[in-house]
């Protein structure tokens, strides 16, 4: 598989906190990474900097083979990156027609549109006329998935995909993932529900504060060996990735 993203050697920092502490991964086309980690690990800050909302301090972002790490974010999305941020943030006061043509407004050719986002996600056909506001967190996922989708990404990040959902709304949501993966969707989930992380993804990537880790196909690690690996109980071989020696004292930076 050709690899459609490369990060390397990427260093985020929110201050003097390194939040992201040179790390390096490669997503190939086609592939479901899923990248796990504890509370303050990095995941949210590496997905942000991938998508350009945070400004790397060190290291590259390529995407298809161009450099992209000092692109604005929206030029982004015009390259083909979309992200699905933490939290949903879609327009509550509009419909969730509205927020995906919003999304749609500048997209890039492809597959995706209204009518092929309601087909792929039938959960939201009978809210496309109702206020995102008034949405369940599920169908507020849902709907904002459709919404990065709207741009025709050609890699989707989609933070945090299940935090905070009722355990039936997990269930639609990752009907809606489902069947971006059978699509051939090239995506990198942060998932904190692990099992449900590894029956999807064909990788997994654990950051443990700020470095990764662990970096092995789905089907060559245990939920123990990442549950180990997520609470930095002993090292796992990367695959692909280079691993950082996690630090004796890794709150020693932080303020
Ligand atoms: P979570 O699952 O809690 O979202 P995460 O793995 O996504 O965690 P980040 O949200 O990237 O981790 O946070 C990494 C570190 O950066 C944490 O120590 C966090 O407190 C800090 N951090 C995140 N956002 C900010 C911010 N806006 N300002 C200051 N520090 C931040």
């Amino acid at each position: 598989m050709t690899d459609l993203l490369r990060i390397s050697g990427l260093v985020a920092r929110h201050g003097l906190l390194h939040a992201v502490r040179g790390v390096s991964l490669t997503v190939a086309e086609g592939e479901t990474l899923a990248l796990v980690g504890a509370n303050g690990a990095g995941k949210s800050t590496l997905l942000r900097t991938v998508a350009g909302a945070h400004a790397a301090a060190e290291g590259a972002v390529v995407l298809g083979g161009d450099d992209i790490t000092r692109l604005a974010a929206h030029r982004r999305v015009g390259r083909g990156l979309a992200l699905v941020p933490e939290g949903r943030k879609l327009f509550p006061d509009m419909t969730v027609e509205e927020n995906l043509l919003v999304a749609g407004r500048r997209a890039r050719p492809g597959q995706w549109n209204v009518d092929t986002v309601l087909d792929a996600f039938p959960l939201l056909r009978p809210l496309r006329d109702k206020r995102a506001g008034s949405l369940s967190g599920g169908q507020q996922q849902a709907a904002s998935i459709g919404r990065a989708l709207m741009t025709n990404p050609r890699l989707l990040l989609i933070d945090e995909v299940s935090l905070g959902l009722a355990p039936v709304a997990v269930d639609a949501v990752y009907e809606c993932v489902d069947a971006l993966i059978r699509g051939g969707a090239t995506l990198v989930l942060v998932e904190q529900d692990l099992s449900r992380a590894m029956s999807v993804a064909n990788r997994v990537v654990c950051m443990l504060e700020g470095r990764v880790v662990l970096d092995a196909p789905a089907a060559d690690v245990t939920r123990d060996q990442v549950t180990d690996a997520y609470f930095g109980l002993h090292r796992v071989p990367t695959t692909s990735a280079p691993v950082d020696t996690p630090q004796t004292h890794p709150t020693s930076e932080r303020t």
